[in-house]
């Protein structure tokens, strides 16, 4: 008898989705409940890099193919300070032969669309989880409407500000962390590889801003401009719009950034407050627990987010249809991805702390420290970071 019949899983973002399509191919009745009542709410958002070992937990349920074809094989990670200086460049392409798959940029509503139809009857739309109560026999999620379902597990999926985590209320844990920055993210159509080249993703670093793009295809690119909070404290974007305030700030940036601004729409930058979790909180109790950003938010400077909530998805859909016990299962999942969700986090976290300094020497030093050891000591730990995956692909 596997580990859960039914299993409850709250949030239809990637960690939720990704979560259900692993326990339905292991033939566990998994249900997605999702707060949004639109398909199409949930077919939103920028661009979005996904890393060698996302591309391998995608294997594990068959959507590696039809997710890289979606995007945009990278093959240089290019790192330059704000006048243009190159200060180091990772080679993409051998690490990719090395580990079986590529490294891509894409839509994140085509992750999103591609995870929806596969997930398909399983989700379940505008349904808002509220609460749950759990005893010897099963747990009980409850919903704004009134309405009630009964699983063997509760998984929350449900982000950065869980609900889930949050009902399970004697924790008592501080909220998320900010991390003193803000990322505008946003789309732009810009046709043609004159400014932006095909296969680059590209990262500039300069006093309080950072700067980070790739083209997604033919015709589009992606873009996240990071302003740390002293900075964007000096934006008048009420009085002036978001779209002035980056192209004052990129205003003296190598050439195609203030192109890339001044080519995107107003209405399609989106401001998104920064924050995580340090680790270390309890992801669970007894036949609850949590995946993804729910689990185990991170800063965006690793681009590993959602890899670590498909990772997390894959593990927790194995060890559940596979374990004696639910409870078993969830308590051998969070030991198994505690430590290295850990040290995803930290990572990121030390990454963007190095973007906020304003100084001209602190900025300097920076730089001088990026160009010694980015092209090769930390491209090691990052490479061995992101594929000690600690499972067998
Ligand atoms: C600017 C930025 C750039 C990023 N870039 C990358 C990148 O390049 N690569 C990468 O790997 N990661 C990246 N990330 C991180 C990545 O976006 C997240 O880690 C990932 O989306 C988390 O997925 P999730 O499913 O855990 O949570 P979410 O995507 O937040 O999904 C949670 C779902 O739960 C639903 N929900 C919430 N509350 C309830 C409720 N009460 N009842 C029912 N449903 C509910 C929500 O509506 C939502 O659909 C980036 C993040 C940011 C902010």
């Amino acid at each position: 008898m596997p580990g859960a019949d039914r299993v409850i899983v709250i949030g239809a973002g990637i960690g939720g989705l990704t979560t259900a399509i692993a326990l339905r191919r292991e033939g566990v009745k998994a249900e997605v409940f999702e707060r949004r009542e639109e398909p199409s709410r949930l077919l939103t958002g920028g661009g979005f890099m996904l890393w060698h070992n996302a591309i391998l937990a995608l294997r594990r349920v068959g959507l590696d193919t039809r997710v890289a074809a979606a995007g945009e094989r990278i093959s240089f990670h290019e790192f330059r300070s704000s006048s243009g200086r190159r200060l180091a460049r990772w080679r993409i392409d051998p690490k990719a032969e090395e580990c079986g798959a590529p490294a891509i940029a894409l839509r994140r509503s085509d992750l999103n669309g591609i995870l929806m139809q596969e997930a398909g009857e399983a989700v379940h739309l505008g349904a808002r989880f509220t609460s749950f109560d759990q005893d010897a026999d099963g747990v009980t999620a409850h919903f704004e409407d009134g309405s009630s379902v009964r699983g063997d597990v509760l998984i929350g999926a449900d982000g950065l500000r869980s609900s889930v985590r949050g009902a399970m209320r004697r924790w008592h844990e501080a909220p998320p962390r900010h991390a003193g920055y803000t990322a505008w993210q946003a789309i732009t159509r810009l046709p043609g590889e004159d400014l932006v080249p095909t296969g680059t993703f590209f990262n500039l670093w300069g006093r309080g801003l950072r700067f980070l793009y790739c083209r997604l295809n033919e015709h589009e690119v992606y873009w996240d401009a990071i302003t740390s909070d002293r900075v964007r404290d000096r934006f008048d974007t009420i009085r002036y719009g978001k779209g002035h305030a980056l192209t004052e700030a990129y205003r003296d940036w190598p050439g195609p950034i203030p192109r890339i601004v001044a080519s995107t729409a107003e209405d399609a930058i989106l401001p998104i407050e920064i924050f995580d979790r340090p680790p270390g909180e309890r992801w669970g109790d007894g036949r609850v627990t949590l995946v993804g950003d729910a689990a185990h938010p991170m800063t965006l400077n690793l681009s590993q987010g959602a890899g670590q909530a498909i990772e997390s998805a894959i593990t927790l859909g194995g060890l559940l249809a596979s374990a004696p016990s639910p409870q078993a299962a969830l308590r051998d999942y969070e030991e198994r991805r505690r430590d290295r969700t850990a040290d995803m986090v930290d990572t990121s976290w030390w990454i963007g702390s190095m973007g906020r300094p304003r100084g001209a020497l602190a900025c300097g030093l920076r730089n001088a420290f990026m160009r010694a050891t980015f092209g090769t000591f930390a491209y090691r730990q990052s490479y061995s970071l992101m594929l000690d995956t600690g499972f067998e692909f």
